[in-house]
């Protein structure tokens, strides 16, 4: 399925680029929930979590720490942040390439 993620990462449409490398590319969410809202996502389209195998494990590790390096860049990763990745309808997943959500720069409560 190609999503508007993957025209991302071509460059088909514009996207406030954070980070880039061979796997993973993070830009600045459209419509930000908290002053640092980032999405990390990987140059592989995988749709859901549900689709990721041992294949990706290397790959979904390779996010999360790309997460904690971009928080520590932003200088929100002492006062704390979260990392989401939503599944599915129920788990409010609306673009259907896998990618974490990086949010931080306030509270962020329950
Ligand atoms: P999710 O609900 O987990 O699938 O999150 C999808 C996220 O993608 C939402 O937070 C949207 O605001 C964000 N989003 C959708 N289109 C774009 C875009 N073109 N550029 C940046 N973020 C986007």
């Amino acid at each position: 399925m190609n999503t508007i993620f993957d025209k991302i990462i071509s460059r088909e449409i514009p996207a406030d680029i954070v980070y880039e490398d061979e796997l993973v590319l993070a830009f600045k969410d459209i419509a930000p929930k908290a002053p640092v809202h980032y999405l990390i996502i990987p140059k592989q389209a995988i749709a859901t979590l549900n689709d990721a195998n041992l294949e990706h494990q290397a790959l979904l590790g390779h996010m999360m720490l790309t997460a904690a390096q971009l928080a520590k860049d932003t200088g929100i990763a002492d006062g704390g942040y979260r990392v989401q990745m939503n599944c599915n309808a129920d788990g409010g997943q609306v673009v259907y390439h896998i990618h974490l959500h990086l949010m931080g720069g306030r509270a962020l409560g329950t």
